[in-house]
């Protein structure tokens, strides 16, 4: 899966708990219920992939934040903010966010937006042109969607490699690669 053995860590041995909380979100929904991602559709705007390919990787080490979204229609969803990069630790192939750095902008964005904005997703960076989800990714969506508190039934995950992105839906099943619509 991950292309010259790399791999992503994002602490030290230590399982990240991811902890995000959009306050006054009353809307939740049952982690049981299954959706079904084909019906939804996603759009990304342009100065979020700007910011994305601002942030990619070509020296250094990797950097980690939130996608803020918001619902245009009927199953559409816009990918409409990035966080700047909520980094606690990190190396050339790794990054913890900083789940209260993070919380933060999910929360002033939310209320900026007149609660139209909410989290959506993760952005991080690889060093690699069309990069890959590592084990460690998928099971970090994993668990956030588990543990935050979600206004959609679903999770985002971009990787911002250095020539593309990877972009992908967790529906609480499985992972399904996207390719969001440019606005
Ligand atoms: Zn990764």
């Amino acid at each position: 899966m991950l292309p010259m053995g790399r791999k992503h860590k994002y602490s030290n041995g230590k399982r990240r708990k991811p902890c995000v909380i959009v306050g006054g979100v009353k809307k939740y929904f049952a982690r049981t219920a299954s959706v079904n991602v084909d019906d939804y559709h996603f759009e990304i705007k342009q100065e979020v992939v700007n910011e994305l390919i601002s942030n990619a990787q070509c020296e250094g080490n990797e950097l980690c934040g939130v996608l803020m979204g918001s619902q245009v229609g009927h199953n559409y969803y816009r990918i409409s903010k990035i966080s700047p990069p909520c980094v606690r630790s990190h190396t050339r192939c790794g990054c913890e966010r900083d789940a209260a750095m993070a919380n933060q902008f999910i929360e002033k964005d939310y209320n900026q937006s007149e609660h139209t904005r909410f989290y959506i997703g993760e952005w991080h960076t690889h060093p690699e042109d069309n990069p890959t989800p590592s084990a460690i990714d998928y099971s970090s969506i994993k668990d956030n969607y588990q543990t935050a508190s979600l206004v959609v039934p679903f999770l985002l995950m971009i990787i911002v490699g250095t020539k593309s992105f990877h972009i992908s839906i967790y529906d609480g099943d499985k992972f399904i690669k996207v390719e969001p619509e440019l606005v």
